[in-house]
């Protein structure tokens, strides 16, 4: 038998996401569970695929399969696609394996056409009705299949309301959309040059056409390269009857969250509208009525809702986010899935979940998106300094955190700004899926429109940004760049902040405090720790880092990168007089007196980290970074090293590089100066001696030396560091254990990692220098060219930012092997920006390492991670 494409809801369930979407395998698993939902089927991913496999068309097997399909449809029904009598109207619905809410495009009342509209309104008797849902399908139509932008027929849609004198679109009486759906016509054939297509099948075809289409348009590439969603998942289409919410005062569509989304409360919070069909509620057209109201206009039907949410939670196990609709007091289910929420509010519902005994913490666990983390451990409004401020306008806490910065009127001018440095709010009158861009660059997003499950509300949750919705009392002149308040005009200089935890609008520039964490944070956090395997480390050059991380629950450093601290003002000047150095004697003399202040940072670290181990990287970068630039400098740098100015520039350029990167740095520059390895190895040793007498500890220091490709060089710089510290500790007569281990961040080490093992005491994967070596690309410069292989789809995502595991990956694993084939217990981890990263974290938990460090902010979001790795792939 040939494959299967198309997919009746009764024939699929919940495991089948990948084939059938998130959207399509819930309708299916709905119906399975005897949720009244209308009846429909789902076109897969695979087709999707197949479709852009075939240059972009949709072969004669599969639109024959669909046709027939839909005659399945019709008999389960009742009612016939295209016929006169009873007829049957579609929606046709996009649905990807991930949810991407807005991002792709929905049609509804598809099957309507100048005679079949008649028929709807005679066997209705309600001819408002009828052409209300004509006017829609036009519409969506048009947007989506035809590129006719829903805009102008909204304009249309506008001139008639003032025309009639009307406020409100249900207002509009059924002469009146008649004629509307005559002027949307016209309009139509006005843009396109021919009539409005009759054909419902034809429509069909070219609607599911168009969704497969949409799974390439800009605004869902940007989305899925924030969301990791490879463009190889394809969409599927769901095509499912219409019930109708738009026929009447007994009729209404709505949203629902089985628990609060922005506090994790357990209540059920929704929000519907009378006589309003699909999108109405969340496109913010007239503002939505909290499901409070429907227990008073229609008890039973509210009582039927509580049950099915309630059945659904306990059901998926999980917070659910559920659309439905009632046609005349009937309810229907439209969609569920796990819901958006914030960090805190994820927190609180995974903890009260383990409470109620609804999930283990296991399960729990894997509730948490990691990335979201991140959200909890930033700053919010200085409490003192939010006083000074007033508030001018409040709308709906929509989404948390703190945001302060000038407005930006257009997602445009948002993204624009901020790539020259500015921080801006974005202030819109309400956004829609093409503000994307523009509302990752702003700090902060502000509404004037729209309730909490309105567009901005959703993604602002969804990427853990501030945001402000429906605040009404403000104005918006989107063309003059202003906002009014009060009477007070504001322009695109003037500062505003948000409390996205309040819902408060203030003018001006609040600065913002850490954020202190505890509670649901805590228990959450000990779960995860309790069951991951692999430890979490962080990079830290200073103490103040270094304490934040262990606040964080960082276990130990896994990379201090030393020539940070040369930077400070005091040392540099030091630091020039080592690199310009023309003797051993000069450099000797420079580097004793960057011994004292080297020693002094490293006790820091170590206090900091309060006995837990320590990783010092050896001076790293070219030399050259650190040389003079401006003039003065260099006749500073001249004089007291009493030269002249042209000797000094003469040395100076010789040490320029073609290719820095590839030039005198790492272990080099030990092997071309030994004294610089003696130096530090004095410094990371004296220090520590020091550290554990004074606190009593048994600080282990771990030094760790840069860019090794060759066993020799290891064990060359090895050797300094080993004559220099078991002096020191001889002399001193104490006990001190250190590690002498490498960093592995070019290929030829780790192909010959068997070789370099027998010399290490750990290697620790560097995987920003190992994924510009494996690519031959310099971090640099990638990101002027990368953006080109986003859009021509050779890559999905930044290898930087997330290990790529087919290539880079490769490496790891061989120098996994190889280490650990002649040292069984070779420790291994990770100091590259990858041990932050949630599915880097997973490649490196299944490949065996004992850690990954990250920066300080990333430690929490390490540690969730490497839990959920433990959950799905459990090791030892
Ligand atoms: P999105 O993924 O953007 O939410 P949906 O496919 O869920 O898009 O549909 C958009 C809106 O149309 C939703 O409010 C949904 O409930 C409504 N809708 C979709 N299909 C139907 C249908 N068969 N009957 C009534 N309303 C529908
Ligand atoms: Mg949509
Ligand atoms: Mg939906």
């Amino acid at each position: 038998m040939s494959k299967k494409y198309v997919y009746l809801f009764s024939e699929g369930d919940a495991t089948m996401k990948n084939l059938l979407g998130g959207k399509g395998a819930n309708l299916a698993e709905m119906t399975n569970i005897g949720i009244p939902i209308p009846m429909g089927f789902t076109v897969t991913t695979e087709a999707c695929n197949k479709y852009y496999d075939d240059e972009k068309v949709i072969t004669p097997e599969i639109i024959e399969e669909i046709h027939a399909t839909m005659n399945k449809l019709e008999e389960v029904t009742g009612k016939s696609f295209g016929g006169t009598v009873n007829p049957l109207l579609v929606s046709v619905r996009s649905g990807a394996r991930a949810s991407m809410p807005g991002m792709m495009d929905t049609i509804l009342n598809l099957g309507l056409n100048d005679e079949t509209v008649e028929v709807v309104a005679k066997e209705t008797g309600n001819e408002r009705f009828a052409y209300d849902s004509y006017r829609r399908f036009i519409m969506m139509f048009a947007d989506v299949v035809m590129d006719v932008d829903k805009k102008d027929f909204e304009e249309i849609l506008h001139e008639m309301k003032e025309e009639k004198g009307v406020e409100l679109d249900t207002e509009l009486s059924a002469e009146d959309l008649k004629e509307l759906v005559v002027k949307f016509k016209n309009y139509y054939k006005e843009r396109k040059g021919e009539d409005f297509p009759q054909d419902p099948k034809a429509q069909l075809i070219e609607s599911i056409t168009a969704v497969f289409r949409s799974w390439d348009n800009p605004r869902a590439n940007v989305y899925r390269r924030m969301n990791d969603i490879p463009s190889s998942w394809g969409t599927a289409v769901n095509v499912q009857e219409m019930v109708f919410g738009n026929k009447g005062e007994t009729s209404g569509s709505g949203v629902a969250f089985s628990r609060n989304p922005a506090t994790g409360e357990r209540k059920i919070f929704a929000e519907y509208l009378m006589n309003a069909q699909g999108e109405d509620v969340v496109a913010g057209i007239r503002t939505p009525q909290p499901i409070e109201e429907l227990e008073k206009q229609m008890p039973e039907t509210y009582n039927q809702f509580v049950e099915i949410v309630n059945k659904l939670e306990n059901h998926y196990h999980d917070m659910q986010d559920m659309e439905f609709t009632i046609e005349e007091g009937k309810l229907f289910f439209l969609q569920t899935r796990n819901g958006k929420r914030t960090a805190q509010a994820a927190l609180k519902i995974a903890v009260d979940m383990v409470e109620e005994g609804l999930v283990t913490k296991e399960q729990a666990i894997l509730m948490m998106d990691p990335k979201q983390l991140d959200t909890l451990l930033h700053p919010a409004f200085d409490t003192e300094e939010m006083k000074k401020h007033e508030i001018i306008a409040t709308g709906l806490p929509a989404s948390p955190g703190a945001a302060t910065g000038k407005i930006a009127f257009s997602a445009l001018e948002a993204k624009e700004r901020h790539e020259a440095g500015e921080k801006v709010i974005l202030v819109r009158q309400e956004t829609s899926p093409e503000d994307i861009e523009g509302m990752i660059a702003a700090e902060g997003i502000l509404t004037v429109r729209g309730g909490m499950t309105s567009h901005a509300a959703v993604v602002a949750r969804g990427m853990g940004a501030c945001c402000v919705a429906g605040a009404g009392a403000i104005k918006v002149d989107e063309k003059n760049k202003t906002m009014t308040v009060n009477g007070k005009v504001y322009s695109s200089e003037d500062y505003i902040s948000l409390d996205g935890s309040t819902g408060d609008v203030y003018e001006g520039n609040i600065a913002t405090v850490e954020p202190e964490i505890s509670g649901h944070f805590g228990t959450f956090m000990s779960w995860a720790d309790e069951i991951r395997s692999l430890k979490v480390r962080t990079n830290a050059d200073t103490p103040h880092d270094a304490a934040q991380a262990i606040k964080f629950g960082a276990e130990g450093i896994g990379l201090t990168r030393t020539e940070h601290m040369f930077f400070a003002e005091d040392r540099i000047f030091i630091m020039r007089q080592m690199i310009v150095a023309r003797t051993e004697e000069a450099r000797r003399a420079a580097l004793e007196k960057l011994l004292p202040m080297q020693k002094g940072d490293f006790k820091g670290l170590y206090k900091a980290m309060e006995g837990h181990p320590v990783t010092v990287r050896f001076l790293d970068p070219p030399l050259h970074e650190f040389l003079p630039t401006k003039e003065k400098e260099i006749a500073d740098l001249a004089a007291e090293l009493k030269l002249s100015v042209a000797d000094l520039n003469g040395i100076i350029s010789d040490l320029h590089e073609f290719n820095p990167m590839m030039g005198h740095r790492g272990c080099r520059l030990s092997i071309s100066y030994p004294e610089i390895a003696e130096m530090q190895t004095r410094a990371v040793i004296e220090a520590a001696i020091e550290v554990n007498e004074e606190m009593g500890w048994n600080t282990v220091p771990e030094i760790m030396i840069p860019l090794v490709g060759e066993v020799n060089e290891l064990k060359y710089v090895k050797n300094i560091v080993k004559k220099t510290a078991d002096a020191i500790i001889a002399e001193k007569g104490v006990e001190l254990k250190y590690l002498v281990g490498t960093m592995i961040e070019i290929p030829r080490a780790c192909v010959t990692a068997d070789e370099i093992a027998k010399e290490a005491d750990f290697f620790s994967f560097g995987t920003n220098d190992l994924t510009q070596m494996s690519f031959g690309f310099s971090r640099d410069d990638a990101g002027t060219f990368l953006k080109h292989y986003y859009d021509k789809k050779i890559y999905d995502f930044d290898p930087f930012a997330k290990l790529d595991q087919t290539g880079v990956g490769q490496f790891v694993k061989i120098a996994v092997e190889k280490g650990r084939g002649v040292k069984e217990n070779l420790k291994l981890g990770v100091c590259g920006e990858h041990g932050g990263d949630p599915s880097s974290v997973h490649f490196f938990h299944e490949n065996g390492l004992d850690y990954v460090s990250c920066s300080p902010f990333r430690v929490p979001v390490a540690r969730l991670a490497a839990a959920q790795a433990q959950v799905k792939n459990p090791r030892k």
